[in-house]
C-alpha cells in the first residue's frame, strides 16, 4: 500500500498545506525566516484564503523569494455540488479520478463539517457503502485541509463550529496526516477550533488508539455497532483483529488522559433490524459499557444499492433507547440529514443524485 502518493515534494518543492503548524515553523527557519513568519503565513493561508507568497506583503520580500523557490501552496478544489432539502451541502473533490466526499450540516445552535480521511475505506463493514467500494489510497494533509478552506469558501465564511472525521475512510488508519490536519484545526492561527469541537471517529484500530493519546487530545466516537463479540464478528471484519474488550480498554485508557472527552466517549451503535436491536441487545450494551463513561448515540441504518439490511423501526429506536436511559446511559438518536443527496452516514460513495448536481 502506498501512502506517499501526491504527498510533499513535486520538483523538489514543498506543498505547505501538507505540514503541521511546527513542520512549517522548522521549515521557515530553515530558509532563514524569524520566528513569528510562520503565524503571519498561517494567518494569510487558514484566515485570508491567500495562497499567492507575493501577496503576503507583511513577510520580507527576500523570504518572499526564498518561498517561491522553495513551495508552494496547493489546494484540492470541490468539483461538483449538491444542496438537500434540508440544506445539507455535500462537495465532491475528485482526486486520481476517483471522488471523496464533503458534508456540510447546518443546525440551529451549530454547523458540522463532515470530511473524509481517506479514499474508499479497506475495512468492508457490511452495513457500510464506502466500506463495499474498497480502499484506494490515503489523502495527504492538504487533501483534508482542502475541504475546509473550500466548504468555508462555499458557504461564504459562515461559522464551522464543528468539525467531524465521518466522511469516508478510517481515519486512524491514515493516523499521522489526520494528526497533522487536526494540529491545524486546533491551532489558534489555523482554523483555531477548541478540542470539545472536533470529533475522529474510528471503528476501532486499537493501537493507533492508544497512538493518538499520546499525540492529540479530542472527542472520540466509537463504532462499537454490536453488544458483543458474535454480532459485532458477523458485520465488522476488524473486530476479529481487536475485539470489543481490547477496544473498550484502549477506550478507557484514552479517556484517562483525555480532557475533550470530559463527558464521556460517544459510542455509535447503527440499528439493523433483527441484527442487533432487540431488548436483549440493549440490556447486553448497558453492561459491557458499565465502566466506560460513555453518551451512545443510536444511528437509523441508511440504505445504499445492493445492501440486504433494513433499518430497525424508529419504535424499536425509541424502545431500544429507552433501555439504555433507564440504565443512566446518556442516549441521543440521529436525524438523518441530507439522505435525498446520499450524504448521510455510510452513504458516501461519492456518487451525486442527478437532481440538481453543480459543477464548480
Ligand atoms: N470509518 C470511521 C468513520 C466514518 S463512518 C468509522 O467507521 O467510525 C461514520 C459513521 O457512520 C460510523 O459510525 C459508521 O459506522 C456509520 N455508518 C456507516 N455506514 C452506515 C449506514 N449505512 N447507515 C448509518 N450509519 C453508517
Ligand atoms: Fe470504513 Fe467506517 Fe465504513 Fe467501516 S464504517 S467500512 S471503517 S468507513
Amino acid at each position: 500500500m502506498n501512502t506517499n502518493i501526491n504527498l510533499n515534494i513535486v520538483n523538489s518543492k514543498i506543498n505547505l498545506l501538507n505540514l503541521s503548524p511546527k513542520q512549517i515553523q522548522l521549515f521557515l527557519k530553515s530558509i532563514g525566516a524569524k520566528n513569528f513568519t510562520s503565524e503571519q503565513i498561517m494567518q494569510w493561508i487558514y484566515s485570508h484564503n491567500c495562497f499567492d507568497f507575493n501577496k503576503m506583503l507583511n513577510i520580507s520580500k527576500n523570504i518572499r523569494e526564498k518561498l517561491n523557490q522553495t513551495s508552494y501552496l496547493k489546494i484540492s478544489n470541490f468539483s461538483e455540488e449538491q444542496i438537500s432539502f434540508d440544506g445539507t451541502m455535500k462537495w465532491i473533490t475528485f482526486l486520481n479520478n476517483k471522488k471523496i466526499e464533503t458534508v456540510y450540516i447546518p443546525e440551529k445552535k451549530r454547523s458540522t463539517l463532515c470530511v473524509s480521511s481517506q479514499i474508499g475505506c479497506a475495512l468492508k463493514c457490511d452495513f457500510c457503502a464506502t466500506g463495499k467500494q474498497g480502499f484506494y489510497r490515503n489523502l495527504t494533509v492538504s487533501e483534508i485541509i482542502s475541504q475546509i478552506l473550500q466548504a468555508k469558501k462555499r458557504i461564504d465564511n459562515k461559522k464551522i463550529t464543528n468539525i467531524v472525521f465521518m466522511g469516508m475512510g478510517e481515519p486512524l488508519l491514515n493516523l499521522n496526516n489526520v494528526v497533522s490536519a487536526l494540529k491545524i484545526i486546533l491551532n489558534k492561527n489555523g482554523f483555531g477550533l477548541s478540542k470539545r469541537r472536533i470529533t475522529v471517529s474510528t471503528s476501532g484500530i486499537v493501537p493507533a488508539i492508544n497512538k493518538l493519546s499520546q499525540k492529540i487530545d479530542i472527542n472520540l466516537a466509537i463504532s462499537l455497532h454490536a453488544p458483543n463479540n458474535y454480532i459485532r464478528n458477523l458485520i465488522m471484519p476488524i473486530n476479529k483483529k481487536y475485539n470489543i474488550e481490547s477496544l473498550l480498554t484502549a477506550v478507557s485508557r484514552y479517556l484517562k488522559h483525555s480532557n475533550a472527552n470530559r463527558n464521556g466517549v460517544t459510542i455509535e451503535y447503527v440499528m439493523l433490524q433483527n441484527i442487533n436491536d432487540s431488548n436483549q441487545n440493549a440490556e447486553e450494551l448497558a453492561c459491557i459499557l458499565k465502566k466506560v463513561p460513555s453518551k451512545i448515540n443510536l444511528i437509523p441504518w441508511n440504505s445504499f444499492k445492493n445492501s440486504s439490511f433494513i433499518s430497525s423501526t424508529p419504535d424499536k429506536i425509541n424502545i431500544f433507547a429507552n433501555i439504555l436511559r433507564q440504565k443512566g446511559f446518556n442516549t441521543t438518536i440521529r436525524k438523518n440529514r441530507g439522505e435525498d443527496i446520499n450524504a448521510a452516514c455510510g452513504q458516501l460513495t461519492g456518487n451525486m443524485i442527478n437532481r440538481s448536481k453543480n459543477h464548480l
